[in-house]
């Protein structure tokens, strides 16, 4: 983990509520994972005092840029929003245990809603450049906000779009096209973030056929370093519930150990 004054390169809107940034990352060297994070200075004035947590959305260790995609929520995301290219954001990562990819895992399954697609991009990424096909399934309250499927179709994924515009959005609907995709394809490990929801939905089926399956989760964080205990959640541990902390044990965790309340 580090701490740095990372030159934005591009900070641009995207859709009606998401956007798009892009930093210069050379002053990191140090490698970033999947599925972890960096806790964001969202702006120079003291509020909102706490950092923001954001997923890596795409790694570029070539050009030594990153990429985040985050959706407008409150006053930490709207400060963001008035950041310029040129100017310098305060980033402290990369933080948190990353996805893993096993050696044999030749397809698997990617399930993410609203803005766990930003979560998941970067192991399509990570899939794409291990000649590991992915096969996503992408939900969101509308086809606007499925932002990141023409991205990830760029890295050979074969996406399915679900929305609540389009109707198909819902758990049965869901569970349906998860059993043909199970059909059609020899899913060899199954990796969610975004929805309470759909993670039981898919920690269901991974159990039922048999495959790993790995979740990002998403807490309200305090320090984001393992400090303040803010972002609890529990595990189950050779037959015990434990508590753990999602910025440091996490924010990815084995699917079948999760406890999703
Ligand atoms: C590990 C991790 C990775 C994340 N990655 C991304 C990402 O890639 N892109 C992205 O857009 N967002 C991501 N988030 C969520 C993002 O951190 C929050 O949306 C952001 O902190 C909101 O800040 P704000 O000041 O704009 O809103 P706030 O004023 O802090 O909150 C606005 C509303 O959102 C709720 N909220 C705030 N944080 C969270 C949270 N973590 N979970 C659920 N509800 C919350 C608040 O209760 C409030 O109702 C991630 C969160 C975590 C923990």
């Amino acid at each position: 983990m580090k701490a740095i004054m990372a030159t934005i390169l591009s900070n641009e809107q995207v859709s009606d509520r998401y956007w798009h940034m892009v930093v210069d990352a050379s002053a990191l060297n140090t490698e970033v994972r999947p599925g972890q994070f960096f806790n964001v200075r969202c702006g120079d004035q003291l509020h909102p005092f706490l950092r923001r947590p954001f997923s890596i959305y795409r790694i570029n260790p070539d050009r030594k840029t990153l990429e985040f995609l985050y959706l407008v929520k409150g006053l930490g995301t709207q400060r963001m929003t008035a950041m310029k290219a040129g100017e310098k954001i305060d980033l402290l990562g990369p933080l948190g245990t990353g996805f893993s990819l096993e050696p044999g895992w030749d397809t698997i399954l990617l399930l993410a809603r609203g803005v766990g697609i930003a979560t998941l991009a970067a192991l399509a990424q990570e899939a794409a450049a291990n000649n590991v096909r992915s096969v996503a399934i992408l939900s969101a309250r509308s086809r606007n906000d499925l932002l990141a499927a023409e991205l990830l179709q760029g890295f050979g994924a074969k996406v399915y779009k679900v929305t609540e515009e389009d109707g198909n959005s819902s758990v049965d609907d869901v569970r349906l096209l998860m059993n043909n995709i199970f059909q059609e394809h020899e899913i060899k490990a199954a990796f969610t973030c975004g929805s309470k929801r759909l993670s039981r939905l898919m920690q269901e089926i991974s159990m039922e056929k048999g495959i790993p399956a790995q979740i990002a989760l998403e807490e309200h964080m305090g320090c984001a370093m393992g400090v303040c205990f803010a972002c609890v959640c529990d595990v189950l541990d050779q037959g015990e519930t434990r508590t753990v902390r999602v910025c440091r044990e996490g924010p990815v965790f084995p699917l079948d150990k999760v406890v999703l309340a």
